[in-house]
């Protein structure tokens, strides 16, 4: 890969012509990006199927990425256990897999150049501090404190924003901090409409829609103890990857309007989107990794099959040859 000072969007655009006029076809690529943070369960099956199969319909490239950007919850044997129930399922996929933590100087490069942007600030409030101001706001306003899509409290830029000075001196205290987006400001540095494209399950665009970013108020990027986020880093990975799908559960559709913005931002290639429905457990609530029953393992110890396995979630067989 050439480095230097252009951009990861240039650099990407860049090799991406040098492979078209060197004759190298350039392949649709999609990756299906586990975080090693708990045991994969029936709703990763159905997104892991998902992209073999799509890959296979594009005739393009299967690809996992390990998402360990969070050494704080990430662990091998998690990681370990996703291969044997990526293997488990029949599935296949390139190697060598692109594990985030190996990779951190691209998120932070990133990180700079919206820093150098003027796009990011640091928070110093605890979690236990933000849930009071949110008390504090509702006790004074009489109404609810505005809650992002996943319905964690909003946090928007306050006018009481302490100097630079002040904010490096306090970063190099020690002190814990966010690094956050200043949504209001780079909403106002993107001139293109916000949209994204979603594809049916042929890959095939199906509807324009909408990002809604500001619904998010302004993300964090990074932490103090975790030097990117996972907007961050899928948006970088997927561009220096060339992904050209993201097929993923729904409970992340909202996010992806974060993507767009980010991918606006850093000049980064759009890929397509597909999200699908999610798998549910019997109380019909989305399943979580904490949730054994429904984790793969456990289903790989029980001796099921592939087959097994998608009928569980639904997938006709005729679906997945
Ligand atoms: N690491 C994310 C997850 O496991 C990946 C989401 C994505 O595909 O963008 O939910």
């Amino acid at each position: 890969m050439r480095m230097g000072c252009i951009g990861l969007a240039a650099q990407h655009r860049l090799e991406a012509t040098e492979k078209a006029t060197e004759g190298e076809q350039v392949l649709p690529a999609l990756r299906f990006a586990p975080s090693p943070n708990g045991p994969l369960h029936l709703g990763h099956a159905l997104s892991a199927i998902e992209y073999a199969r799509l890959a296979k319909l594009l005739h393009g490239r299967f690809l996992v990425r390990i998402e360990d950007v969070d050494q704080t919850r990430c662990r091998p044997e998690f990681e370990a256990s996703i291969y044997d129930d990526l293997a488990m399922l029949g599935l296949a996929w390139e190697q060598p897999v692109r594990r985030q933590s190996e990779h951190l100087s691209d998120y932070a490069a990133a990180l700079d150049r919206l820093t150098a942007m003027g796009l990011i600030y640091p928070s110093f409030e605890s979690r236990g501090e933000l849930k009071a101001l949110a008390s504090a706001h509702e006790a004074a306003t009489g109404t609810p404190a505005p809650r992002d899509p996943d319905g964690a409290l909003i946090y928007r830029r306050t006018s009481g924003r302490m100097s630079p000075d002040k904010e490096a001196a306090r970063m190099a205290s020690g002190a814990p901090f966010a690094l956050r987006l200043d949504m209001a400001s780079a909403l106002k540095t993107v001139t293109n409409p916000l949209t994204w494209t979603e594809v049916d399950d042929h890959g095939e665009p199906v509807r324009t829609v909408d990002a809604d970013p500001a619904a998010w108020g302004d993300v964090i990027l990074a932490r103090k103890e975790v030097p990117t986020s996972y907007h961050l880093s899928v948006v970088v990975d997927d561009a220096i990857q060339g992904i050209s799908n993201v097929v993923r559960g729904e409970d992340l559709f909202a996010a992806t309007a974060v993507h767009r913005l980010l991918q606006q931002l850093l000049g980064l290639p759009e890929p397509l989107y597909r999200h699908h429905r999610l798998v549910l457990g019997i109380d019909g609530r989305k399943l979580s990794k904490s949730e054994g029953a429904t984790g793969l393992g456990a289903l790989r110890a029980a001796g099921l099959s592939p087959a097994d396995v998608r009928r569980q979630i639904g997938i006709a067989d005729s679906e997945t040859s």
